[in-house]
């Protein structure tokens, strides 16, 4: 991986894992994870945190000033003895990019160290196709937003850039879009902006978001599902998004569930997705309109065909009555996937998210109604059912807070 230009955000070489260099290299990162939970702190909190003398303290915070990382920010209120110094985080001093990759569009968001928004860009014009140049757009797309000032470059620390499909986050290759060469993408990413870059999964990153916004949570088991125009799985277990060996866990989608005969995007048959998808209820919208039902979307269309996904949704939370019972049978059947998730999982809480969860009711009551008739009850009775709040943005804050995780705890979780 290319290295930051913060040295403390480099991971060390295997041979120079001993010595007391490496033991200062962590030290200084389990103070800025401190600083970072905690806020403003004194060197003898630090000290007897870590079971580490004052002297030693002392001069690693010098260095981690020395470096622009943490300040000196005065001295402690207190009314017994000497007043300590509290040392905090200067959260300008950081940044992590987020790219999230739309079928059509790119969103660009730059948050600092503190999570504070800098600078987010929606709806930047980009085709999405597994091509050299669709990739060259990409990168180019990524420096003219980082350019737009010119102290930005030098305070990022990671990118993150999302995409749908299967992604390896460890190799940094993405299976279904730029595998056209062996170069992994995150790497071609990294000589294209000089700065260090991780690919991730959409859905993981998006359930990475709605994770880190329930922090009330604590069991942290946890399942995010992205009902879009495909359909996701993120998953927290214990505390830890659930990877697999390769990244490929939570092809939830692709589960072989119907006896249906339709192929799926995937190559299979009567994966879940062939029914339950923003992809599948374009088809069966169609459908139905040429066996001879109506719909209020008629009168909108010249062409019938150019309905999508959203304008279904919006027909149905406009009383569309097609649109409703669709998205109402879609809803059932994901109610019967779901319950088979609650059984394997066990989770305190199940999010879901996506397109196809702005129909709201006309979605989520069918789906409660289905898992509670096929769920065991005990183990029902432990999950929370909610939906997204919908927050804009969320797969670029996503890939900004994977990015902090990732800085803060550089082994893969
Ligand atoms: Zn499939």
């Amino acid at each position: 991986m290319k290295q930051s230009k913060h040295s403390i955000f480099n991971d060390i070489p295997d041979e120079q894992k001993s010595g007391v260099v490496f033991k200062n290299h962590q030290l200084k990162k389990k103070i800025i994870k401190l600083l970072d939970k905690k806020g403003a702190t004194t060197i003898n909190d630090i000290s007897k945190k870590f079971n580490s003398s004052s002297p030693k303290v002392n001069k690693l915070i010098q260095e981690l000033i020395d470096e622009g990382l943490i300040e000196d920010l005065g001295k402690a209120e207190t009314d017994v003895g000497r007043r300590p110094h509290l040392y905090g985080l200067i959260g300008d001093s950081m940044y992590f990019l987020g790219v999230d990759l739309g079928r059509n569009s790119i969103e660009i968001g730059l948050m600092d160290f503190n999570e504070n928004p800098i600078h987010f860009s929606r709806d930047i014009e980009f085709n999405l196709e597994n091509s050299e140049k669709s990739l060259l757009q990409l990168c180019d797309i990524i420096n003219r937003f980082i350019d737009q000032n010119p102290g930005w470059r030098n305070k990022i620390v990671r990118i993150g850039v999302n995409l749908s499909g299967r992604v390896n986050h460890l190799s940094g290759y993405s299976h279904n879009f730029f595998n056209f060469t062996k170069t992994p993408l995150s790497s071609i990413l990294e000589e294209k902006t000089g700065v260090p870059c991780f690919i991730e999964n959409d859905t993981r990153a998006r359930a990475f978001y709605e994770f880190y916004s329930h922090k009330s949570k604590d069991s942290g088991n946890i399942l995010y599902i992205n009902a879009d125009y495909g359909l996701g799985l993120g998953v927290l277990a214990q505390g830890r998004l659930l990877y697999g060996k390769s990244g490929y866990a939570g092809e939830f989608g692709h589960i072989p569930f119907f006896d249906n005969e339709i192929i799926c995007i995937c190559g299979k048959k009567g994966c879940l997705e062939t029914e339950v998808s923003g992809r599948a209820l374009e088809k069966q919208f169609k459908d139905k309109l040429k066996e001879g039902q109506s719909s209020s979307l008629q009168h909108s269309f010249v062409n019938l065909e150019n309905i999508r996904m959203d304008d279904i949704i919006k027909a149905a939370n406009n009383d569309d009555t097609l649109s409703i019972e669709l998205i109402g049978v879609m809803a059932e059947k994901l109610g019967k996937g779901v319950t088979t998730l609650i059984h394997l999982y066990n989770p305190e809480l199940i999010i879901f998210g996506g397109a196809l969860a702005k129909s709201k009711d006309h979605f989520f009551l069918p789906l409660q109604m289905t898992v509670n008739k096929y769920s065991l009850s005990i183990v029902r009775a432990d999950t929370q059912l909610e939906l997204s709040k919908g927050t804009e943005g969320a797969g670029v804050l996503g890939a900004c807070y994977l990015a902090k995780h990732k800085v803060l705890n550089p082994n893969p979780s």
